[in-house]
């Protein structure tokens, strides 16, 4: 994975450094965060985190200060950190740059979190395909154990926190927040009706945080340099930088950390170099597969959680996936909508069946045995499967088909038996 510093330069570190090595990191001002934060009243880490208007970064975006709040004071249970680290998406891999080369900026935003939230127990949920990151997570935390930096009395504050790695199985549906609990719990990893939400009943059926690993990465920042200093990095209501995963056909892939609001044609046409050879660009998916696809017409906008609405999409991950001419995207649908209906988990009809059923029309298109009325079917499917489930994947698998439709329909009609 390239690794590019661009802009602000504080979330992406120096590649040259080893930062799995603890010392490096101490050297580097590591887990001053936290001391300062041991110094801090649990309201004002709070505060000093809404301040920063930093939104999840697992795809959702909700204020992280603000999901902080919904976690009851005093608690009869305990309460638990949960990080998600079961970055699956297709077209994502931020997370695993922290996971595999800079670990401890996470471990410090869990102690942070933890304190603030009257937790003495975390799990960071890794990706089961992740086995190198996993080994690099557990050996750094081991280091943390030993320097009196996690565990018991932590830098002599008194304060007590456990950090566990939990590998996944290779369900992408762990990634969902509910699903995720129960596989902690050693149950089927399946998504359950919220409310209630996990913030008051999750993990063991307690009081549960959980968040993304990019977002816990920025804790330390906003603590050590201010909520107002980190707000002021990105645009009104979406704070500080973010880390981009750009990949397909643009001349530069890899990873890049903008401030939020960077304009998305400057990142593929400036950052990026452009498109690979020069073609033409085709379409733009913003944020991870399941984000709704965006014609060349549509990027030149700022990257940040509230401007990709105005074209009926989502930053997501922010995992950006170029497509230039001449490729089919029928090819690019079908790939999706495959992934999807293979990672349902099968409870709620209308995904375990409609998911199957899109991807069943869709290859007959491909073969040139629909007709026009299978068009209609498709986007009747997907408009049926759109709000109706439990858990996000059914919307997940609508978006794509009913955007590439939508706003590409001569890709699709050209195959049909009874095209114009
Ligand atoms: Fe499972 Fe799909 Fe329902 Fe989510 S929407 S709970 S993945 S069947």
């Amino acid at each position: 994975m390239d690794i590019h510093h661009m802009a602000t330069n504080v979330l992406l570190r120096d590649p040259s450094i080893d930062w799995t090595n603890l010392d490096n990191h101490r050297k580097a001002g590591g887990f001053e965060a936290v001391k300062k934060a041991f110094s801090m009243d649990a309201d004002e880490i709070i505060n000093e985190t809404k301040r920063s208007n930093l939104r999840g970064r697992g795809g959702a975006g909700f204020p992280t200060g603000v999901k902080w709040g919904f976690v009851p004071k005093q608690s009869e249970k305990p309460k638990y950190l949960a990080v998600n680290a079961d970055e699956g998406e297709p077209g994502t891999f931020k997370d695993r740059y922290w996971l595999r080369k800079d670990p401890y900026p996470l471990i410090e935003g869990c102690i942070i979190c933890a304190y603030a939230l009257g937790i003495n127990t975390t799990y960071i949920y890794i990706r089961g395909e992740f086995l190198e990151e996993i080994r690099i997570v557990e050996k750094c935390i081991e280091q943390c154990r030993r320097a009196g930096l996690l565990g018991k009395n932590i830098l002599g504050s008194g304060f007590d926190m456990e950090c566990w790695v939990h590998p996944g199985a290779g369900a992408y549906i762990c990634g969902e927040e509910t699903a995720m609990l129960s596989s902690l719990e050693g149950k089927a990893g399946q998504p359950k009706l919220k409310p209630p939400f996990p913030a008051v009943e999750g993990l063991f059926r307690c009081p549960t945080v959980v968040n993304n690993v990019e977002t816990l990465v920025c804790i330390p920042l906003i603590i050590q340099n201010g909520g107002k200093w980190f707000a002021d990095l990105g645009t009104d209501r979406n704070g500080g930088p973010k880390v981009f995963g750009v990949s397909g056909h643009v001349k530069r892939p890899g990873l890049y950390e903008f401030p939020l609001g960077v304009n998305l044609k400057d990142v593929i046409y400036k950052h990026c170099g452009g498109i690979l050879n020069d073609r033409k660009l085709k379409a733009v998916i913003p944020g991870g597969s399941s984000c709704p696809v965006l014609t060349p017409d549509e990027i030149d906008i700022p990257a940040d959680f509230d401007s990709f609405k105005v074209v009926g999409s989502m930053l997501g991950t922010a995992g950006v996936i170029v497509i230039a001419e001449p490729t089919p995207l029928i090819e690019v649908l079908l790939r999706i909508a495959r992934f999807y209906a293979h990672e349902s988990c099968g409870q709620c009809t209308p995904c375990r069946e409609g998911t199957g059923w899109m991807v069943r029309i869709l290859e007959n298109i491909r073969k040139g045995l629909a007709t026009k009325k299978e068009i209609g079917l498709l986007m009747d499917a997907a408009t049926k499967i759109e709000g109706n489930t439990i858990c996000a994947l059914g919307d997940a698998a609508a978006w794509p088909v009913k955007s590439f439709l939508q706003k590409f329909p001569d890709e699709f009609s050209r195959y049909l038996v009874d095209a114009a």
